[in-house]
C-alpha cells in the first residue's frame, strides 16, 4: 500500500513537472509569435519609409512639393527612435539603430538638397537629390534586411520550441498510459485483496483454493490449509478499543505473509479469521508451519494490545475431497484447538 501511495505521489510529481514545462513552453511560444507580429510591423514600416523617400524624390524632382510625405518619414524615423509600438529586435538592435542613424544622416542631407532643389531647378542639383535619395534607399534597404535577419533568428528558436512541445506531447502520453495501467492495477488489488491487511479477500481464496485443489490432484502434489483464528479477539476490541484491534489484524497478517512461501496464499476469510494455502505441503509440513507462525505471534509484543495468541486449524487435502469438505475439516480442527484451550494447532485426521 506504501508503494502504491509512493508511486501515484511520484507519477502526479512528474505531471506536474510537464504540466509546467508545457506551460513555459506555451507562455514562450505565445511571447515569440508577438515579437514576431512586431518584427513584421517593423518591417513593414522600414518599407513605407523607403518608399516614401522614394515618392518624395520623384515629386519633388518633377516640381510638386510633398510635405505631406517628407513628414511622414520624419514621424517613421521618430517612431523607431522612440521604440514606438513596443519597438524590440533584441541581438540585432545596436546594428539597427546604427543603420538608422546612417538613413537618419542622408534623409537629412536629401530634405536639405530637396530644399535647395525648390529654390533653384538646375542640373546639378537634380543630380544630387538623386544620389542622396539613392543613398536613402540603401540605407532604408539594410533596416528592411536587417530587420529581416532578426525574424529569422527568432523563427530558428520557434523550431526548437516546436520539438520541446512534441517532446512534452509524447511525454504526457505515456504519463496517461502510465496513470491508466497504474489505476487498473490499483482496482484490480482492491478487487482481490482485503483493504485492511493487504490478504487475498474471500472472492479470490476461492478462486485460489478451487485452482489449488484442482492442480493438487492433476499432480498428486499435497496441499494442506492452515485455518488460524485470533484468540479472544473480541476483549481485545473491547480493552483497546476497534483501532487497536485493526492494527494488531494488520500485524498479525504481516507476520504470516512474511513467513510463508511467494507460492502460498494468506486470504481473510472472516473478521479475525485467515486460510494460509500451503502449496506443495502435507498436513505434517503445514502443522510444522502453524506451529511456528503461532509462536512467532505468541512472541510478539503488539504496541497497544500486548500479547495476543491465535490458534490453528491445520487440514491437508484428501484423495477424492472437494474444496467445502476440505474446508470444514479445517474448521473442525481449529473448533478442537480453541476447545482445548487456545493458543495451539490442530492437525484433522486424513480424509479417509
Ligand atoms: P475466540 O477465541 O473464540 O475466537 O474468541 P473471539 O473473541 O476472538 O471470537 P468472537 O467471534 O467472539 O469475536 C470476534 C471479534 O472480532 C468480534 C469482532 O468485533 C471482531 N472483529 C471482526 N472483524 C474485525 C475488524 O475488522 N476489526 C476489528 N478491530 N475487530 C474485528
Ligand atoms: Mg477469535
Ligand atoms: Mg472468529
Amino acid at each position: 500500500m506504501k508503494s502504491a501511495f509512493t508511486k501515484s505521489r511520484q507519477l502526479l510529481f512528474v505531471a506536474v513537472i510537464l504540466l509546467v514545462l508545457i506551460l513555459a513552453n506555451g507562455a514562450f511560444l505565445w511571447r515569440e509569435v508577438s515579437r514576431l507580429q512586431n518584427d513584421a510591423r517593423i518591417i513593414n514600416y522600414a518599407g513605407i519609409m523607403r518608399g516614401s523617400i522614394q515618392r518624395a524624390c520623384n515629386h519633388e524632382l518633377a516640381g510638386r512639393r510633398v510635405d505631406a510625405v517628407i513628414a511622414q518619414v520624419d514621424a517613421l524615423i521618430a517612431s523607431f527612435e522612440n521604440r514606438d509600438s513596443g519597438f524590440e529586435i533584441k541581438m540585432f538592435e545596436e546594428r539597427f539603430f546604427k543603420e538608422l542613424q546612417e538613413l537618419k544622416a542622408a534623409w537629412s542631407l536629401l530634405k536639405y538638397q530637396i530644399s535647395a532643389f525648390r529654390a533653384s531647378h538646375n542640373d546639378d542639383s537634380r543630380e544630387r537629390v538623386l544620389v542622396l535619395a539613392e543613398q536613402c534607399w540603401a540605407a532604408s534597404d539594410r533596416l528592411v534586411y536587417t530587420t529581416q535577419y532578426a525574424s529569422e533568428a527568432k523563427l530558428n528558436v520557434l523550431e526548437y520550441v516546436f520539438i520541446l512541445i512534441i517532446l512534452n506531447a509524447i511525454a504526457v502520453l505515456i504519463i496517461i498510459d502510465l496513470v491508466r495501467s497504474y489505476v487498473r492495477q490499483q482496482l484490480e488489488f482492491a478487487a482481490h485483496h482485503d483493504q485492511l491487511t493487504g490478504a487475498l479477500n474471500r472472492y479470490s481464496y476461492t478462486i485460489a483454493l478451487e485452482r489449488e485443489v484442482k492442480r493438487s490432484r492433476r499432480y498428486g502434489s499435497p496441499l494442506s490449509i492452515l485455518l488460524f483464528d485470533i484468540d479472544n479477539f473480541k476483549a481485545v476490541n473491547d480493552t483497546h478499543g476497534h483501532k487497536a484491534g485493526d492494527s494488531v489484524l494488520r500485524e498479525v497478517a504481516r507476520i504470516v505473509s512474511e513467513q510463508i512461501r511467494d507460492s502460498d496464499f494468506l486470504c481473510r476469510v472472516g473478521g479475525e479469521e485467515f486460510v494460509v494455502i500451503a502449496v506443495e505441503s502435507d498436513g505434517k509440513s503445514g502443522s510444522a508451519m502453524a506451529e511456528k507462525l503461532r509462536g512467532l505471534i505468541q512472541e510478539r509484543n503488539f504496541k497497544t494490545t500486548g500479547r495476543i495468541t491465535v490458534s490453528f486449524g491445520v487440514a491437508e487435502l484428501g484423495a477424492e475431497e472437494n474444496s467445502d469438505s476440505f474446508f470444514k475439516r479445517a474448521d473442525a480442527a481449529l473448533y478442537r484447538a480453541k476447545q482445548a484451550g487456545r493458543n495451539r494447532v490442530s492437525c484433522a485426521g486424513m480424509k479417509a
